[in-house]
């Protein structure tokens, strides 16, 4: 789908081999709780058949996705990643059984569609009494028992069983008959501010919530509150944008490794006389005369309209600024200050790399770094970085 590196506008390097040192950094740093990987959004933009594999090599046992479909995707990549391996290592093509990691969909499992959960052995998250129930009526009428994993809602008021619903389940825990608490989750509001008094009253009442439902694993901290400390890992942390070289504390050095390379080729560099303008809306006036390059990254490549006039490029070691507006399909940088020889037709800004990270691309546009990587787009040409094994 994506062009031949010479003819496309923009080149994407994903590292999965860092994103696979991410995983096994945060999962050293939860030990002894495990640690999932969450590749929801296609593994924050990053692709998740591929994201996946990789992280199940690195020793990944437990995938969040949001979505059926998603769940679907990456079942099947990890299904021919995994499972082929093991077969083909064993020596016998059709006959081992492979299960496969665990994969649960947090937005949980739209009515109806309880039997392709099962058929592509995925776990609903179940977020209300309503979906424990329903769940639990497909248990009964496959006459199996089935895993469930119950989210409560201690703070974030988006998803997951508010305070009465969990009570009216511990005082009636035959709701769950037919079923098999594989893990009780929550999630934090607040894990990327370690002082948010929130952070506290959540755990307190994440604890009270297991005290009061049948023993089961739990799972409170996404990647911030990995970084909370040992009381927040319990026994499952659910990690995603630190996977992905996204600071886990803002206010910290980050200790993730960097993931993503973004470069766009430069199409035309042009010499505009003091006075005149570039782009739309003429809001780029240059004050000296200027050499404009023109690169063949836009707003339609998830390259966000808010970094007009606000954007840094990278060239010959150098910072560039981003001059005049994002349209759809072109940006403009103020290469005056580089020499010509590295600021060329063909010749390629980094617009994403290690030195200007997804986390300043995010403070340039005024948004956090998920937002910059979940919109990264589908023109670019795409090149991964093999993990080991
Ligand atoms: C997205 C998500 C995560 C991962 O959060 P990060 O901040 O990306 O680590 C964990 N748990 C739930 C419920 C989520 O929705």
């Amino acid at each position: 789908m994506t062009d031949p590196p010479e003819r496309a506008g923009a080149v994407l390097t994903i590292d999965l081999a860092a994103i696979a040192a991410n995983w096994q950094q945060l999962r050293d740093r939860a030990h002894p709780a495990d640690c999932a990987a969450v590749v929801k959004a296609d593994g924050y933009g990053l692709g998740a058949s591929r994201v996946a594999p990789a992280l199940a090599r690195a020793g990944c046992q437990t995938f969040f996705v949001a979505h059926l479909d998603e769940g679907i995707v990456v079942r099947r990549a990890l299904d021919e990643a995994v499972c082929r391996r093991k077969q083909a290592a064993s020596g016998r093509e059709q006959t081992t059984s492979c299960n496969g990691p665990r994969i649960f969909v947090l937005n949980g499992a739209p009515s109806g569609c309880e039997p392709e959960f099962s058929h592509h052995r995925l776990c609903p998250v179940l977020n209300s009494l309503g979906d424990i129930d329903a769940w639990a009526a497909f248990a009964r009428r496959q006459d199996r028992c089935l895993d469930a994993c119950i989210h409560i809602d201690t703070g974030m008021s988006r998803l997951g069983l508010p305070p009465g619903e969990l009570h009216a389940l511990a005082s009636n825990p035959s709701r769950l008959g037919g079923l098999h608490l594989t893990l009780v989750m929550s999630h934090l509001a607040c894990a990327d501010e370690p002082a948010h008094p929130l952070n506290g009253r959540q755990l307190d009442a994440f604890r009270g919530a297991r005290g009061v439902l049948p023993p089961a694993p739990g799972s409170l901290a996404n990647s911030s509150g990995i970084f909370l400390g040992s009381p927040y890992h319990a026994d499952l942390v659910r990690p995603g944008a630190a996977l992905y070289g996204v600071a886990p504390l803002p206010e910290l050095p980050n200790p993730m490794a960097q993931v993503v390379q973004l470069k766009g080729k430069i199409l035309q560099v042009r010499e505009i006389d003091s006075g005149a303008s570039v782009g739309y809306g003429a809001s780029h006036r240059a004050r000296r005369s200027e050499r404009i390059a023109t690169v063949a990254v836009g707003y339609a490549d998830g390259y966000l309209r808010a970094l007009s006039n606000r954007g840094v490029g990278i060239i010959g070691g150098q910072r560039v600024p981003l001059v005049g507006r994002v349209s759809m399909d072109l940006i403009t940088f103020d290469v005056t200050d580089i020499p010509e020889a590295a600021a060329h037709p063909g010749a390629f800004i980094e617009l994403v790399g290690p030195d200007h990270p997804v986390d300043a691309v995010a403070l340039d546009a005024g948004t956090i770094a998920y937002e910059i990587l979940t919109s990264l787009g589908r023109r670019y040409h795409r090149l991964y970085v093999p993990s080991e094994g």
